[in-house]
Parts: structure tokens; C-alpha cells; sequence
């Protein structure tokens, strides 16, 4: 017998049919003898639909009242789902966040999840009840209803499966597995068996939008197995684990896992910045306190006049604020021009085979050169490796090294 997490999200309990669908997953746990609690999503859309009504009602609402009105939608879907169970046969109850209770920090719209009092929840499915639970939401210390941030029952359903000590947590979603790149793109992209945390992280932060990243980084700390997997049919999907279960020397395994592309990178140059101390910082100070996160950054060596320029990469969203806090900031920087320019990707490889392997970046720089892919910008980390391109060329990009890589599949998809 196991303890499990199944974690279903929107497109999987959008609608009385498709709940039954998730009911009888669960039903199936329950019959091979497991012990089940379930973390639910609202109905797809439902969360969009609840923010728009909020949006109407007042442009510039209080978050308490938002997490009012948007956590909503799981608490039907969690009240639906444990209905059906009964209505099969399988004794289930939900149980809210507020009476659990999961208690979160007081960041209405982004709280962070700070305890999980398990008590009763244990009594529950000792007593052989499945437990459903809305995701995405929490309660503070002066029991006011919180949610996570969007997209967040994958961190409650993480939270959940560590707080439990569940053997597992299998997150069902609407893709069927994580992919070495987006099908979509290239349709000789495989499905892997097994990704580290790392290239996970890697992969949901640089836009393999599979998993909230926060889940990610959170069951990578509290060692939660976790599974990627459809609720629409039976393949297996992908084991999300540690370093220790992916031999390095795997002969099986190649040495990039996946490639990821974002698009959502926007590219801001200043020119002729003065080449002294404290330079670099005057530039990065303002955005920070603008909490604009930069990503990717190099400085060109100094001109003769001992300036240089200096390009670095921001989030597209964050664009007009960034110029705005270096217009603000220009007389301290000293820059002579600021440019920007939205049209940019970046494109990632990642892999922990990387650590034990030389020239994984050349393949990359070569590959795209040979098909005259110009390269703005390099990042790099000890799993992963980052170029800016002109956007247009990102699915050639991709698929180039998609190649380059050996992960291309044997035949089609
Ligand atoms: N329903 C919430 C959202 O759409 C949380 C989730 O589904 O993860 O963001
Ligand atoms: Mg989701």
C-alpha cells in the first residue's frame, strides 16, 4: 500500500464527464489498495473568467478580496470531484484550504505555502476516505483565504505530497509528458522517461510550460517524486527525480536532454557606458529596485574612448518599465544611447550530461552557424546553455539542434 498524490489540472476537470474520467482514476488507486488524497485545479478558464469579473469590478482591487473571488473555482471542482466518488461507491470528502488548514504567508494573489497541518487528513485516509483538495489555495494566521499565484495548484499538490510524506505525486495534466523540445515545432521530438529536477527547472523556467517552476523547485528541496502524466489516456509519462536516479554515464541517456525556446525575452542596449568601477552596477541597481528580473547580460570590452557598451536581456512584459527606470537613471549611468528590441528568443539546451562532457556548447554555436543563425547573446550555467537569436529563426534554431543533438526520433510522432 502507498500514500499518493494525484494532482489533476483544469482540462481534466472541465465538465461533469470529464470529472467522472478523474473519479475513476482515483477509484482505480483506491482499489489497488493505496491510500489517495487529490489535489484539483477549477474547470479550464474558470480561473481567467474569475479575475475578468474582478478586473470589472474594481481596476484596482484589494487582493484580499480577489482570493476571495478566485479561489472559488476550486472549491466547486474540489466539491464536484468528491460527489462523484460517493456517487461510485468511494467514501471521499473535501477538505478547503482553511480546514485543513494550509497556512500561507499574508501575499494575497502570490501567497507562499508555510505549514500543512496534516492531522486530520491522515485520520481521513486512515479511515479509508480519499481527501480531495482545491489547489491554489491557502489561509493565513488570521484565517483570511490566500492563493498561490497562477498556476499554482501544481506547488499545492507538491506541498501537499511532502507535508503527507506521499510516495509519490502524479500531476496529470493536458500534455501527455515532457518533451526533449515542443512538438509542435519539431514533430520528431520525443517523450523522455526521466528528467533531473535541474533540467526540469531549466526546462519550465526557459518555457517548457508544463509545471509551475515554483513546484518544481519545491519538490526538488522536499524530494518528492514526481510524475507528468495525461488523465486521457494510459501511457506512461515522465518521472520527474534526483541526480541519483539518472546514471551520468547512462549509456542510454544523451548528453542534452531537451532544448527550450522563449520568446518573452526582450534585448535592451546602452552604448558608450563610462568603463570604470560601480559602472555595471548604476545600470543594474534601478531595475532591481524595479524588481525587474535581467537574465542574460554581457559587456563588450572597452572602446579606445574607455566606454563600452552593455546588452542584457529582460523579461518582454517588464520592457517599458526597464526603460523607463534607465531613462530615470541615465545622467548617474552615463550612457550615451539605450536601444531595445523585442524582436529576440532565446533558445536553451540543457542537460546534466553537460557536467561530464566537453564541447556541448561549441555543437550548439557551430550548428547554428552553419545555418547563418546570428547569436546575440550567450548565457550559460553548469546544466545549461542560453542564445539570443532573432525570433524569426526560432524553429529553425530548434530544430537544428534538436538534430545536432541526436534526439530527433526515429520515426514521426
Ligand atoms: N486555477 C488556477 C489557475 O488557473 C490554479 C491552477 O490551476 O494551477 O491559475
Ligand atoms: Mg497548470
Amino acid at each position: 500500500m502507498a500514500k499518493i498524490v494525484m494532482k489533476f489540472g483544469g482540462t481534466s476537470m472541465a465538465g461533469t464527464e470529464r470529472i467522472r474520467n478523474v473519479a475513476a482514476r482515483v477509484k482505480k488507486e483506491v482499489d489497488a489498495g493505496n491510500q489517495v488524497a487529490v489535489v484539483v485545479s477549477a474547470m479550464a478558464g474558470e480561473t481567467d473568467r474569475l479575475v475578468n469579473f474582478c478586473r470589472e469590478a474594481a481596476p484596482l482591487h484589494d487582493t484580499k478580496e480577489y482570493d476571495v473571488v478566485v479561489a472559488s473555482g476550486e472549491q466547486v471542482t474540489s466539491g464536484l470531484l468528491a460527489m462523484t466518488l460517493q456517487a461510485m461507491g468511494v467514501p471521499a470528502r473535501s477538505w478547503l484550504g482553511w480546514q485543513l488548514p494550509i497556512r500561507t504567508s499574508d501575499a494575497h494573489a502570490s501567497a507562499r505555502i508555510e505549514d500543512i497541518d496534516c492531522t486530520a487528513l491522515n485520520a481521513a485516509l486512515a479511515s479509508g476516505e480519499v481527501a480531495v483538495i482545491p489547489g491554489f489555495q491557502g489561509v493565513t494566521m488570521d484565517n483570511r483565504v490566500t492563493t498561490l499565484g497562477r498556476g499554482g495548484s501544481d506547488t499545492s499538490a507538491v506541498a501537499m505530497a511532502a507535508a503527507m510524506k506521499a510516495d509519490r505525486c502524479d500531476i496529470y495534466t493536458d500534455v501527455d509528458g515532457v518533451y526533449t523540445t515542443d512538438p509542435r515545432i519539431v514533430p520528431r521530438a520525443r517523450k523522455l522517461d526521466k528528467v533531473t529536477y535541474e533540467e526540469m527547472l531549466e526546462l519550465a523556467s526557459v518555457g517548457a510550460k508544463v509545471l509551475q517552476t515554483r513546484s518544481v523547485g519545491l519538490a526538488m528541496k522536499e524530494k518528492v517524486r514526481l510524475q507528468v502524466l495525461t488523465s486521457f489516456d494510459d501511457r506512461p509519462g515522465t518521472l520527474i527525480v534526483g541526480d541519483d536516479e539518472i546514471g551520468e554515464n547512462d549509456v542510454e541517456r544523451q548528453v542534452i536532454t531537451g532544448i527550450a525556446h522563449d520568446k518573452n525575452e526582450a534585448k535592451i542596449t546602452l552604448t558608450n557606458v563610462p568603463d570604470r568601477p560601480g559602472a555595471v552596477a548604476s545600470i543594474f541597481t534601478p531595475l532591481a529596485e524595479a524588481s525587474i528580473n535581467v537574465d542574460m547580460i554581457i559587456q563588450n570590452i572597452a572602446h579606445d574612448s574607455g566606454s563600452t557598451d552593455v546588452t542584457f536581456t529582460v523579461p518582454g512584459a517588464e520592457l517599458a518599465r526597464a526603460l523607463d527606470a534607465l531613462e530615470k537613471g541615465k545622467d548617474t549611468i552615463g550612457y550615451e544611447r539605450l536601444l531595445h528590441d523585442t524582436k529576440v528568443a532565446k533558445i536553451s539546451i540543457v542537460g546534466v550530461g553537460m557536467r561530464s562532457h566537453a564541447g556541448v556548447a561549441s555543437t550548439m554555436f557551430k550548428a547554428l552557424g552553419s545555418r547563418g543563425i546570428n547569436i546575440q547573446a550567450i548565457s550559460t550555467s553548469e546544466i545549461k546553455v542560453s542564445v539570443l537569436i532573432d525570433e524569426d529563426e526560432t524553429e529553425l534554431a530548434v530544430r537544428v539542434l534538436h538534430t545536432a543533438y541526436g534526439l530527433d526520433a526515429e520515426d514521426a510522432a
